[in-house]
């Protein structure tokens, strides 16, 4: 049986990368492990009088680059490995474009879907004071994910800044940009992952203009990157989400689904009746196209489907789409897949460029959010394709040694206390 515990993955990519840089052992042994776990479980009144009890996770991996950094999901299917696994992965992410923090992440176990705004503000100001003891702007900074929002942040912003009797915008990132937000949060990571695409696409001799992509999840990351892809020129020929796949071989028409997805109750693209459906959403990940982007959830592609992949180049925009096995065939396979810690990092760049202006006081324009992600996105590509091919491993374990080499080295020079 294939190994689908997202946190045994997460060590599983670390030992292949920590064994190709002959790592020392204490190292291996502190970095393949977080620093601290936190579960919580709290009570939350709900609308209709009664009282239930929610779990609530932040696992803190690493800081030795910065304070902790990463989102926080609501999800009725989470548990603590997938939560470790995503802290781990955040601490990589961060450590592979270089920005001075470390890695994190937590949730809810909830369903969004059951919950009103104003039970998802109780669960999200409780949960806020469970963990207000760990995060901080100098400790801990999450950040939206999965199911949680820009207006969530506020909530967190508000409940720790109430404790603290002063406003703290900087405890959080992705928050609403007339409250210490960034101009460009919102797209970064879609954005990200697309600028990616083309340094890849360049990589495989590819016309942007004369390729196809499908793009997996239609949420804040799948959206945007395929409207980005859209605009480097990219035709886009399949999405999906957790209700439907759409697809059209002409071209699907972004701002009218957008439309469709703005109108839906649930934000979803069932019911839109311009395109193909395809009569199992999953697949999307095997239709004829050049890029495949997975933008949704982990374990998407395994050793099972990844034999039926037809796309040439893969770009991971969710966390953990790819499992190891589907990882070896498609090396086997020719086909490159660039790794979530540095094909999705355009989002937790551009919310260190929030923490940033929200240290200095400062608000900075779209255009030069932009332009400071975009340099960063592509300057972040080029070392891992050149140490990949010197290497002959594949990206993920390129980005790897890249990301686990600077988090050694700082660890290394700063020594052990006491
Ligand atoms: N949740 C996003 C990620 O997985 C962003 C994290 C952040 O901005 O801190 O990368």
């Amino acid at each position: 049986m294939e190994e689908l515990n997202p946190y045994h993955i997460a060590q599983l990519q670390f030992d292949r990368a920590a064994e190709r840089l002959r790592l020392e052992r204490w190292l291996r042994d502190m970095l393949r492990v977080p620093d601290r776990t936190l579960s919580v479980e709290f009570p939350v009144k709900m609308d209709n009088g009664d009282i239930r009890m929610f779990t609530g996770y932040r696992v803190q991996h690493n800081n030795s680059r910065g304070p902790y950094k990463g989102g926080v999901r609501y999800s009725p299917e989470m548990n603590l490995d997938e939560v470790r696994a995503l802290a781990t992965w955040m601490t990589w992410k961060t450590a592979v474009v270089d920005i001075p923090f470390g890695g994190a992440k937590g949730g809810v176990v909830c369903d969004p879907s059951t919950l009103s705004q104003a039970e998802l503000e109780r669960i999200t100001r409780r949960y806020t004071y469970e963990i207000s003891d760990i995060i901080g702007p100098e400790l801990d900074i999450p950040a939206p994910d999965v199911n949680t929002t820009p207006q969530m942040m506020a909530w967190m912003v508000d409940t720790y800044s109430m404790g603290k009797r002063h406003s703290e915008f900087g405890v959080a990132t992705g928050k609403p940009t007339f409250l210490g937000g960034s101009h460009g949060r919102l797209e970064a990571t879609g954005r990200g992952v697309a600028l990616t695409a083309m340094n890849a696409l360049a990589d495989l001799k590819l016309n942007p203009q004369k390729v196809t992509a499908a793009v997996q999840g239609y949420g804040n990351v799948g959206s945007q990157a395929a409207r980005s892809l859209r605009e480097f020129g990219v035709k886009i020929v399949g999405v999906s989400d957790s209700s439907c796949a759409l697809c059209d071989p002409e071209g699907l028409d972004l701002a009218e689904i957008d439309q469709h997805v703005a109108a839906h109750p649930r934000h979803l693209l069932e019911n839109y009746t311009k395109a193909l459906v395809l009569p199992e959403r999953n697949e999307l990940l095997e239709m004829e196209c050049d890029l495949l982007v997975p933008a949704a959830l982990e374990n998407q592609l395994t050793a099972k489907n990844a034999g039926r992949v037809q796309a040439k180049l893969i770009v991971e925009g969710a966390n953990g789409p790819t499992t190891p096995g589907a990882d070896d065939i498609f090396q086997k396979r020719d086909i490159l897949v660039v790794p979530d810690i540095l094909a999705n990092a355009g989002g937790v760049t551009v919310s260190y460029y929030e923490w940033v202006q929200n240290i200095q006081r400062e608000q900075w324009s779209f255009r030069e959010v932009v332009e400071k992600l975009d340099a960063k996105m592509n300057t972040s590509y080029a070392p891992v394709r050149d140490l990949a091919r010197r290497e002959g491993v594949d990206l993920r374990t390129a980005a790897y040694m890249i990301a686990i080499g600077r988090v050694a080295e700082s660890t290394r020079t700063r020594g052990v206390f006491p």
